[in-house]
């Protein structure tokens, strides 16, 4: 449904988007994160038809956003992250305006219901909060019942239960296979939604995949405490944590690679040996460890 190849886009002599390459599948949510001014929103606006790459190409439906905007036109939703909505209009004047520039538009009541903003249709556009303003322009996005939907940073400023509320929205779209590219700064919104993430920074695409496939590629982490005075087992990975004799237990934490084989090895020497580890704690790394990595330009594996 999205195709982006190689894209480039310079402002001046300065390169925000250094040719980046993904797709979106049809009927799937993908997630684009990164740091601040990775070039996230530069990648949206050319999707979304507001710009042309300098160098690669995007198509959309097959299209080129671009040239073919009027053709795609209809079949996109798009949320950006400044509204820029008319103030003195109220929420039910702002929807039903946007409404009239759609072909085959949902009901105002409707969408105004998607996000919970039936109860303020008469206050004017200035009046709203920050969150609810967020919500009103989510409820454009998806007015026109669009087969692709960009969203670019659509929870910023919602509270949790609106978050929530936005999250259930998203999924009963994708459920009827509208197809989403979405940026946020949320971790826990890409882990919840996307089917594929892309993790940018400077302009370039770091590491991509699955959420699961992007985090196995950092080692997962055992923590335990060990009794003082027991020396840690020659497993892999162990070798180096040899805590010294003392008086209080001993945290050891450590990395590996393949959890299930260090734990694995680990839990047979503790029983061997009839030692207790306290505190026993194993885990994948996390989303938040992999963007982390990112940010810090550390080389992901691949
Ligand atoms: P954020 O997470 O902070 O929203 P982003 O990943 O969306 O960031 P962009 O807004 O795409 O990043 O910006 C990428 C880079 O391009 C930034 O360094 C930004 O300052 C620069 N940039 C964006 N728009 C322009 C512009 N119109 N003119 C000059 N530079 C720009």
């Amino acid at each position: 449904m999205i195709e982006v190849e190689s894209v480039r886009r310079r402002y001046g002599g300065f390169e925000a988007v250094k040719g980046i390459s993904f797709e979106v599948r049809s009927g799937e949510l993908f997630a684009l994160l990164g740091t601040n001014g990775a070039g996230k929103t530069t990648t949206m606006d050319l999707i979304a038809g507001f710009g042309r790459p300098d160098g690669g190409s995007v198509r959309v439906l097959g299209c080129d956003p671009y040239t073919e905007r009027s053709s795609i036109r209809p079949r996109l939703g798009i949320m950006l992250q400044e509204g820029g909505l008319p103030p003195d209009l109220t929420v039910t004047e702002s929807a039903a305006m946007w409404a009239g520039t759609l072909t085959d538009p949902r009901p105002v009541a409707e969408a105004l219901e998607m996000v919970q903003l039936r109860h303020r249709e008469q206050v004017f556009v200035r009046q709203l909060s920050g969150g609810e303003r967020r919500r009103l322009d989510l409820a454009l996005a998806v007015m026109g019942r669009p087969s692709v939907l960009l969203l670019d940073e659509p929870t910023t400023g919602l509270d949790p239960e609106s978050r929530r509320n936005a999250w259930q929205m998203v999924r009963g779209l994708l459920a009827g296979g509208v197809t989403v590219l979405l940026t946020t700064h949320y971790l826990d919104e890409a882990q919840e939604l996307a089917d594929r993430i892309a993790i940018m920074h400077d302009g370039e695409i770091v590491t991509s995949g699955s959420t699961a496939e992007v985090v196995a590629r950092h080692p997962a982490r055992i923590s335990f405490h060990l009794p003082a005075g027991v020396r840690l087992p020659d497993l892999p990975g162990l070798q180096d944590q040899v805590p010294e004799p003392g008086v209080r237990a001993e945290h050891v934490a450590l990395r590996t690679r393949d959890l299930q084989l260090t734990l694995t090895e680990l839990l047979i020497w503790a029983r061997r040996h009839d030692v207790e580890l306290a505190g026993l704690d194993a885990r994948q790394a996390s989303l938040e460890e992999a963007f982390l990595a990112v940010a810090d330009t550390e080389k992901v594996p691949s």
